[in-house]
């Protein structure tokens, strides 16, 4: 396989997908993994020692995110959250679910289960940027309306979805399953605020470790466990719970929302540069996903007269990672089914670029990236490669 030239800098656009975990993450996960090494199931020095970090590490999960300590579920990621979320949340007999039709794959999927086993799937529309339309919402709401999911930032365009409209206008006439992978740690996300029954996350979204994420349960949730074989976590979640991969991601939450405000205008400034330059380099350029209502860390956008397979083969050459999708779906080439519930033409569907950043990236590395973004769509335009 290529891979790009040995001298050329590698520029890394595919934070959506994961980001790379901060040296304070690491040294505060290390001690964990060698000294601290107890089961925290033990009864023991080495037990007991385990389970106060891991306790630490859940109240200040919770704290963070504006919940209490026996809310948080640590689970392997939001993957695991979503799916013991939605199936424990529907029980046994089938109903009506509203879900949208721009829910990550560890949604839409379990959704999908669902709805084959008979439950009645309503997907809320989306607006032409990707917002769901709140408006329509009470219209699908029934008296057999049990479950609710939706995401509340888009995993390819950005999307802030109003999930706190949504939960007023549902009070508490059916439980609400929210993802919010792509918002933890990048905007404020405090989770009794938002008015949802659970929520998940991912820590390696926001420079923390993978293997771990959250699901947050409204106290006084049922919720039945999805595997048995042990007491953790109230055994919701059965099996040793991965103490560094906790501390870990607490200490990732921590920092991360410590620089929130500075992160998230540094990242803002990171993604107009880009795009400004795209638009003057390689134009004309679509962008995909609303203007003011989004996360400034994703980009999506598409160059017209390119298709975006091509696109991205040759930008890995030119050794810019980014993507076309969900890192989920993207050995797929199929279009996106956000985009295309979106009702973008197939001109932008066909050409379509994800670009995610962090603040770890730099200026320079930005007008580095777009400046060879450019040359390769001019240069698939001139040569028109398919
Ligand atoms: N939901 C969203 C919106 C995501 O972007 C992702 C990661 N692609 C997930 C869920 C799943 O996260 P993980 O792969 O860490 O389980």
């Amino acid at each position: 396989m290529q891979t790009a030239s040995r001298h050329m800098k590698e520029i890394y656009l595919d934070n959506n997908a994961t980001t790379p975990v901060l040296p304070a993450v690491w040294e505060a996960m290390r001690p964990f993994l060698s000294q601290t090494y107890g089961n925290p199931a033990s009864a023991h020095w080495a037990g007991r020692r385990a389970r106060q970090a891991l306790e630490d590490a859940r109240e200040q999960t919770a704290s963070l995110l504006g919940a209490y300590p026996d809310e948080v579920v640590f689970t392997s990621g939001a993957t695991e959250a979503n799916n013991l979320a939605i199936f424990g949340l529907a029980g046994a007999t089938p109903g009506e679910l509203i879900t949208s039709p721009i829910e990550h794959p560890s949604v839409a999927e379990p959704v999908q289960q669902l709805g084959d086993s008979g439950w009645t799937v309503k997907r809320l529309p989306v607006c032409r940027v990707g917002i769901v339309q709140v408006d329509v919402f009470s219209s699908l709401l029934t008296p057999e309306t049990r479950l609710v999911c939706v995401m509340l930032v888009n995993n390819e365009t950005g999307a802030l979805q109003p999930i706190a409209a949504l939960a007023r206008l549902l009070d508490g006439r059916a439980t609400f399953q929210c993802d919010a992978a792509q918002a933890a740690g990048k905007i404020r996300v405090q989770f009794h605020e938002l008015g949802v029954t659970t929520l998940s996350l991912s820590a390696h979204k926001f420079h923390g470790p993978k293997g771990v994420g959250v699901l947050l349960v409204r106290r006084g949730t049922r919720l039945p466990a999805r595997s048995w074989g042990g007491h953790q976590q109230a055994g919701l979640r059965p099996g040793t719970e991965p103490v560094a991969l906790a501390i870990g991601l607490a200490a990732a939450l921590n920092l991360a929302q410590r620089s929130q405000e500075t992160h998230y205008a540094y990242v803002s400034r990171l993604r107009d540069l880009f795009l400004s330059r795209l638009s003057t380099e390689a134009g004309p350029v679509v962008v995909n996903g609303p203007a003011q209502e989004s996360v400034p860390h994703t980009l999506n956008v598409s160059f017209p007269g390119c298709r975006a397979d091509a696109l991205l083969m040759n930008l890995d050459l030119a050794g810019v990672a980014c993507s076309t999708g969900s890192a989920c779906s993207s050995g797929s080439l199929l279009p996106s089914p956000v985009l295309q519930a979106m009702g973008v033409p197939a001109e932008v569907l066909g050409s379509a670029m994800r670009f995610s950043f962090s603040p770890l990236l730099s200026e320079e590395e930005i007008l580095e990236a777009a400046q060879r973004v450019a040359a390769t769509a001019r240069r698939l335009r001139a040569t028109r490669e398919e």
